[in-house]
Parts: C-alpha cells; structure tokens; sequence
C-alpha cells in the first residue's frame, strides 16, 4: 500500500461527506486551489497575533527591501512580479528571518502568500557553499510536495548553487549516497524512510524545518504521527514554521505539541454574507420550465460571467449539454476529472474563456472564483432530510459579493421547494424576491 496514494487513506472532509455522494479529500482541494492561484488573494482582513513571545518584539515590514533577503531573492521576489510584501508576510517574514531564528505558527486561507514566505525561508537558510540538507519541508502529498518545488525554482532561479531534491514515493536514492542538496522537500512517509531506513538523511543537521498544510496532514491518518517522528530527531536549535488553512482544536493541539509556546498569526477569515447580495426566486413547473426561465435570464440578464449549481452530477451534464446545444459556451467542473483538469477548467472560466461555470457542490466548495458576481441555483442545495442546506447556500451566493462588490443570485425552483426559500429567507434575515419566470422587467 502506498500512503501517498490520493484516494488512499484520506478523511474527507466532514461536510461534504455528509451531503455528497463522494468525498473530495483536503489534499485535492488544496492542490486545486494552488493550480488556480496565478494571483494573490486579497484580503481585506486584519492579521491577528494570537499568541506571542514576550521576548521577541514583532514588527512589520511594508517592502521586501526592509528584509534581510540577498540579492538573488529580491532579484527571485521581482521576477515572480511580488511588488510588496502580502498581509500574512509582512508580519511573518521578518520573524522568519530573524536572529536568532523564530518557531512560527502561521494561519492563513490558501492564497495569501504562506508558501512563497516559507520558500524565501528556506533560501534565505540555506547555505549554497554547504552541500547537505539543512532545510526540510514537509507536505501531506506528492503533488503539493512537488508544487512547493515548483515555487523554490522559480523564486530561487538566481539562487543558482541552491539545490532541491525530493523525498517522495518513486523517487529512488541509493542507500547509503550522501545527499547534496541544501533543500528537501518530501511527504512524512517517504522522508522517515530515508532518515531511520536509508540513512541517507541526517536529521541532526537540519536548521530549517517546515510543516506545510497542517490542517491536511492530520487529516490524512498517520501523517501527523509520522511529522511528529520527523521533528523528534532534528536537534533542539532548528528553527519550526508550522503553516495552516484554518487553526480549529486539533491542529492548534498538534501544533503546539511542535511548537511548544509558539508565536501564533493568523489572518483573520472573511466572512461570508448575504447582506450585498441581491436575491431572487422564480417558480417553474419541471426541468424544462426550469431550463427556460434560465434561458429567458440568460438572454436578457447574464451579461458577464455566472455560475450555475446544480446539487447531482447528473443534473448538470444535463444542464451543460443542453446548454451547449443553445450555443452557450459552458464549462462544467465535475468530479470525476482529475485536480489539474478542474483547475484548468477554473482557469480557463477566470480568464474568460467560458462564460458559463456548471458546478456541483462537491467541485465548489473551497474554490474561488473572485471575479464572479452572478450565481444561478438551479434548484436550490437541499441536505439529505430535504431540508434546506443554508450553509452551501451561503457559500454558493456568499461569494458573488466579496471585497465589496455587489452580486446578484437567483434560485430557478420548482414549485414544491418554495418552503425552502422562505425558511432561507428567515434563517439569515433575508429577503429573497420573487419573479415571473417569464418576465424579467421586475428585475431592478
Ligand atoms: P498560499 O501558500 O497561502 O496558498 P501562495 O504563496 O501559493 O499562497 O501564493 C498564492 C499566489 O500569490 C501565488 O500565485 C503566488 O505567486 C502569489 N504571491 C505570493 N506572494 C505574493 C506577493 N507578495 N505579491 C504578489 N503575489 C504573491
């Protein structure tokens, strides 16, 4: 059995477990959400210090110049076009590169720059003239082991005497070779391999060590068991950042359990709402009612781009198919492609190619399309009592409205979901108006 596997001895995630017919496990919706990244996500909240050192006053950097970076990083940071600093690397970079060196707790949503600030660490660490591993990264999985090396070659193009080697599953070192690269990047399982079976690893002379995607990992069985054994060996003095989506009771336990009296920042989550979000039902008898009211919005409505939800698989093949035959250009994000195949479909969606995005829960939730701000459900997200599923309702419309933009959301349902609207209505304090189908002139 191989650990590394991505469907093999994942959790998925609690909540789509409970309403989906299949799971998508953390890892892959983390990787996803890395492919589609091109840009930073703003973020209009505050960075938060939970928890800090008394001894270690912390401030803030608002240029990269203020660090104590050499100047094939900078040249690296110019090249990756990062004009400033982001919210979680202002403050967490100068504590990172700080002497003598800082265990950091770092808590941020993906996007907001957490892995270029631990691989400018990294390179920063790293001694070119010294050849072994001094800098050890851990990731839950092959892929985002391999995505954060992507990100040390492109940041440390100038660092040219900087070598990164990768402890992950098929990639064989003879027994007994001596590693000469500075940096190593690997999954638990494979890297505990090469420390305690291979000894081709020396753990005591690592200075740098770095837990990626916390979260994940002790999500997936045994990765955190395996980081723990990992982390036992290095010595005393190596510096720990330990990197997080989210910091809910378990990671914070095990990360304290690597950090002992850590310096905690967090960058504060956004919240969802529906308070700048216009929304609207509209009441069909059937499918092909349905399809017509959405036609009848598309043609004298939808200017930009939207997304449509569907809550089956099945549905929105339908809805797509029948779409496309209309002339509609339309891309659907369905399960059963693989994570570089929906992230390329994102992709594709946020550059304009396609107007329509077709989505079903399951590829939807965690991603993030910033531009999007017209939603369309077609019927509306139902848990498995039939009852309305206000959480994905919230993240389904919730994201047309972010950073400040206005967005507007309809609900195409058949008559006998009425009730659910109403209860939306009144779970959130909200005001759902209702229009004709068949005509949009009410529309304001
Ligand atoms: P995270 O690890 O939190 O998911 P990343 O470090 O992968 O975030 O950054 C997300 C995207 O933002 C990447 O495309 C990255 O190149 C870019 N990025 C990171 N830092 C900056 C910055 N300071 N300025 C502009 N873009 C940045």
């Amino acid at each position: 059995r191989d650990p590394f596997q991505p469907h093999d001895s994942v959790t998925p995630c609690l909540l789509l477990t409970e309403l989906l017919p299949f799971p998508v496990p953390l890892a892959e919706l983390s990787l996803m959400n890395k492919l589609i990244h091109t840009s930073l996500v703003e973020s209009q909240q505050h960075v938060e210090i939970l928890q800090r050192d008394p001894n270690s006053p912390l401030f803030s950097v608002k240029t990269f110049e203020e660090l104590p970076l050499k100047k094939e990083l900078l040249q690296g940071v110019y090249m990756m076009g990062f004009n400033r600093p982001s919210k979680i690397q202002e403050q967490a970079l100068p504590l990172m590169l700080a002497y003598p060196p800082q265990n950091l707790i770092a808590q941020s949503q993906s996007g907001t720059g957490k892995t270029a600030a631990f691989v400018l660490a990294m390179l920063s660490r790293a001694s070119a003239s010294e050849k072994y591993p001094q800098c050890l990264c851990l990731a839950p999985t092959y892929e985002l082991a391999l995505q954060i090396g992507q990100v040390v070659r492109t940041i440390g193009k100038f660092c040219t005497d900087i070598k990164v080697n990768y402890a992950v599953r098929g990639n064989r070192v003879l027994k007994g070779t001596a590693l000469e690269e500075q940096i190593i990047i690997g999954t638990p399982g494979t890297t505990l391999d090469w420390c305690f079976k291979q000894r081709i690893l020396d753990l005591a002379k690592i200075s740098l060590f770095v837990l990626d995607e916390a979260d994940i990992m002790i999500d997936m069985q045994g990765l955190s068991c395996q980081s723990i054994r990992i982390h036992r060996a290095l010595p005393k003095s190596c510096q720990v950042l330990l990197f997080s989506a989210t910091y809910k009771e378990p990671v914070r336990a095990f990360a304290e359990r690597i950090i002992p009296d850590p310096i905690v920042i967090k960058l504060r989550e956004e919240e969802l709402t529906l308070s700048n979000i216009r929304q609207y039902f509209m009441v069909c008898q059937g499918l092909d009612e349905q399809y017509r009211a959405l036609c009848n919005l598309y043609g004298s409505f939808i200017i930009g781009q939207v997304m449509i939800f569907c809550q089956t698989r099945r549905l929105a093949v339908w809805l797509a198919g029948k779409m496309s035959q209309d002339g509609h250009q339309v891309a659907i994000l369905t399960a059963e492609l693989t994570v570089v195949q929906r992230a390329s479909v994102i992709q594709r969606f946020r550059e304009g190619k396609e107007k329509v995005l077709i989505a079903t829960n399951v590829c939807a939730r965690g991603i993030d399309v910033q531009q999007v701000t017209t939603v369309v459900n077609f019927g509306l997200p139902v848990d498995l009592d039939g009852g309305p599923d206000f959480e994905t309702y919230l993240h389904r419309i919730g994201r047309a409205g972010r950073f400040g933009h206005r967005g507007i959301a309809f609900s195409v349902v058949q008559r006998d979901t009425v009730p659910l609207v109403h209860r939306i209505e009144e779970y959130f304090q909200t005001t759902i108006k209702q229009l004709d189908p068949y005509d949009m002139d009410e529309l304001e």
